[in-house]
């Protein structure tokens, strides 16, 4: 019997949070932004509607970095620099949890790869049968 964790943290417990409906949607991001902000090659993240998140604690310790440019809010633990979330400035309801944020399995899998068209040279894209987008998913 497995259950679908709906709570997460950060790296030093400071910040908690809780969906109040699992995530049912997820999906690989590789554009440069992700890989600078996890120091991976892509970030797995699960793209959730905004009204089921809930900061349980830690809203203090909460830091957001706005792209000059545009683009998702990213927002991060300050006491740990742990990467929780991210959300669309202007739209509360897009947001987007990163799966390690999770306490345990989310249940939901990733399905697609984002932004190959700026992947990491130095690792290759899997032959892992996701749907790719060369630039974003279509929302
Ligand atoms: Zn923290
Ligand atoms: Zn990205």
């Amino acid at each position: 019997m497995s259950t679908t964790s709906v709570t997460g943290s950060c790296l030093c417990g400071g910040v908690r949070f809780e969906l109040t409906e699992p995530a049912t949607a997820a999906g690989y991001c590789h554009c440069t932004r992700c890989q600078k902000r996890t120091g991976a090659a892509a970030s797995a993240q699960a793209r959730i509607d905004g009204r089921t998140f809930r900061l349980l604690e830690g809203e203090e310790l909460v830091r957001g970095w706005r792209p000059p440019d545009g683009g998702f809010e990213k927002c991060f633990c300050s006491k740990c620099g742990a990467h929780l979330f991210s959300r669309h400035p202007g739209d509360p309801t897009q947001m987007s949890v990163r799966l390690g944020a999770f306490d345990g399995d989310p249940g939901v899998r990733p399905s697609w790869r984002a932004y190959l068209a700026y992947a990491a040279p130095w690792e290759p894209i899997p032959d892992d049968g996701l749907e790719r987008y060369m630039e974003a998913k279509p929302r």
